[in-house]
């Protein structure tokens, strides 16, 4: 059913990318560069490849945890379940998303979504491959309370995308719902690097959790938001997009001499370092006011073979995994691995 879903939605997805690509370069506003909306809807199609793995440990995992631990369990024809699930669902959202910012290794799956330093659509499909292993272990709670898999899989889905349409500069604050659900000004917020607006606006669909948790903060004008994250990337290689913060981490644990912090660190807030390394080795200091996008300039005829590369590669990636039943595990895994290859090429174009 949520790839029935996904296969309604993702016409929409491209057809509004592309209004709000026409309405950016109709409005000299500058929303959008080839080499960013093809990184990110790269670290999307690599998250797709690799998911399609990644997702059946937890899945099984899941099932076995309702069969046999579940204190109830809900049929799927339940109203009252699926409007308590989604609430549920999205007080889990929270804390996985809060988690996934706020702890060294968990940051490392989530990391990529917050990469790209321009804010657009595309930016909403800009998905890290590991995240959803990573805090799986946060939403099984669903199955003890007796989510049937079925329900927290299409919950999971309307959720994210719900979250789609919030990755915009083009809408200004929406009347009533400020504060209550989601906005594209919230969630401006989130993906910024100025000082007031770091670590905010961690919700999902509703913004409630965060009135209660204090992490809260409205947008203000008057601090307009720069996006990116507080390490830049300085990249386009969606693949190294998701290790860059293992390899950060990992460097670390093998230079510190101190075995306690070695295993200390990944479990430590981010961007926590032993004390010896953040000496012999420090990272540069984020500093605002001399923050600049990377933006390396290639020939225009470059650009439009990485768009045209990239536009082959995904509309040719469903055809390929609907092959997965008649297909061996090594050979699915080798034309896996050989989409990553083409994926990164069409990026290299960029930079
Ligand atoms: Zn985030």
């Amino acid at each position: 059913m949520t790839e029935q879903i996904l296969g309604v939605a993702i016409p929409f997805f491209i057809l509004f990318i592309l209004v709000e690509a026409a309405y950016s370069l109709w409005k000299k506003k500058d929303f959008y560069r080839v080499n960013d909306a093809v990184s990110s809807l790269s670290c999307g199609s690599v998250t797709i490849l690799v998911e399609v793995f990644s997702k059946i440990p937890w899945i099984l995992l899941y099932i076995y945890l309702f069969k046999n631990f579940s204190i109830v369990q809900f049929p799927i024809s339940s109203i009252a379940a699926w409007i308590i699930f989604f609430m549920f669902n999205d007080f889990l959202y929270y804390w996985a998303h809060r988690l996934s910012h706020e702890i060294n290794f968990l940051w490392s799956g989530h990391l990529p979504h917050h990469q790209s330093e321009e804010y657009n659509l595309t930016t909403a499909l800009r998905q890290g491959a590991l995240q959803g292993t990573i805090v799986f272990p946060i939403y099984l709670p669903m199955a003890i309370l007796g989510c049937p898999i079925e329900m927290y899989l299409v919950l999971a889905v309307v959720n994210k995308l719900y979250q789609f349409w919030i990755h915009t500069r083009t809408i200004d604050k929406v009347p009533l719902i400020e504060g209550i659900l989601n906005t594209p000004s919230a969630h401006r917020v989130h993906h910024a690097v100025n000082q007031a607006y770091v670590d905010r606006n961690y919700g999902g669909t509703f913004m409630v959790f965060d009135k209660w948790f204090g992490t809260w903060v409205e947008e203000d004008k008057a601090n307009p938001a720069v996006y990116g994250v507080r390490k830049p990337y300085r990249s386009f290689n969606p693949i190294k997009a998701h290790i860059d913060w293992w390899i950060r981490l990992g460097k670390d644990a093998y230079h510190t001499k101190s075995w306690k912090d070695k295993i200390k660190l990944w479990f430590m807030p981010t961007g926590w370092r032993p004390k010896d390394v953040s000496n012999s080795h420090p990272w540069d200091t984020f500093d605002l006011a001399s923050f600049e996008k990377y933006d390396p300039k290639v020939s225009s005829r470059r650009q439009w073979l990485s768009l045209t590369l990239y536009a082959i590669i995904a509309i040719s990636i469903p055809t390929v995994l609907n092959l997965k039943g008649q297909l061996l595990i090594w050979q699915h895994a080798l034309i896996v691995l050989a989409y990553l290859l083409l994926i990164y090429l069409a990026n290299r174009l960029n930079y």
